[in-house]
């Protein structure tokens, strides 16, 4: 169990970005409802998450896969909860994620989709994916190039145990923070230029981006997934 002043303090910080999520919102005319909190647990401990779930919060997120398993173990599944796979990954991981995380936030190359696609045809399931885009054009970033996306959804319409709903990115962290604001807006209309590419199977219904420094603006701009850590749980240790 976390202590009481943990918990007060997880619940206390959980409010207060639910609250500005709402206002945010607001501010662009949004419905509160479409957005949706995923709490980023890396290098949170257990007592720590589960503070975080007592304080109502129920989508987890996950970037780091020998962390994730344990701590999924520990937690087990519960009714309502749910995690979500934000980090890189590596083709050689696929299998152990398919069919344990309800969303892949990270795919950044039809390789890895189409590795995932087949890992979940052998499981047996369909598994909901977000594509990362990398809008910036950073090297040390993963993420398909904007240039490239029509093309290649057009490849992942044809996995029939792939189940493509939206996009994800991680704009450039450097210079202001309003100055994400362009990349978000970018990747709200990179996601409505697929969508009208009317493909059967790909759906553009969830935009993943903002974080801790960030999510108001994502929100202003379209977000449905915000994925926020530091907010929640404080600094994570260097
Ligand atoms: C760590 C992480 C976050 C959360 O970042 P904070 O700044 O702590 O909110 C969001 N998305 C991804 C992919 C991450 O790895």
């Amino acid at each position: 169990m976390a202590d009481r002043l943990e918990q007060d303090v997880i619940t206390s910080n959980v409010r207060t970005v639910l609250e500005r999520i709402r206002l945010a919102a607001q501010r662009a005319g949004r419905r509160p409802e479409g957005v949706r909190l995923v709490a980023v647990t890396k290098s949170v401990p257990v007592e720590r998450v589960r503070a975080a779930i007592e304080a109502g919060v129920n989508l987890l997120g996950e970037s780091r896969l020998q962390e994730a398993i344990p701590k999924m173990d520990a937690i087990g599944a519960r009714e309502g909860l749910a995690w979500h796979f934000v980090g890189r990954l590596q083709r050689r991981k696929a299998r152990s994620v398919v069919g344990r995380f309800e969303m892949i936030h990270s795919v950044e190359s039809v390789e890895l989709a189409s590795e995932i696609d087949r890992r979940a045809g052998e499981t047996g399931v369909c598994q909901p994916v977000l594509l990362e885009v990398n809008l910036g054009g950073e090297p040390t970033k993963a993420g398909f190039s904007p240039d490239v996306m029509a093309d290649s959804v057009v490849a992942l319409d044809r996995m029939s145990h792939l189940a493509v709903k939206g996009l994800m990115t991680i704009p450039p962290l450097t210079g202001e923070v309003e100055s994400r604001r362009l990349f978000f807006r970018r990747l709200r209309e990179l996601a409505e230029r697929v969508a009208r590419m009317g493909l059967p199977r790909v759906r553009m219904d969830e935009l993943s981006m903002g974080m801790s420094q960030d999510f108001e603006i994502a929100v202003e701009e379209g977000a449905t997934l915000v994925r926020v850590g530091t907010a929640i749980f404080g600094p994570r240790p260097a």
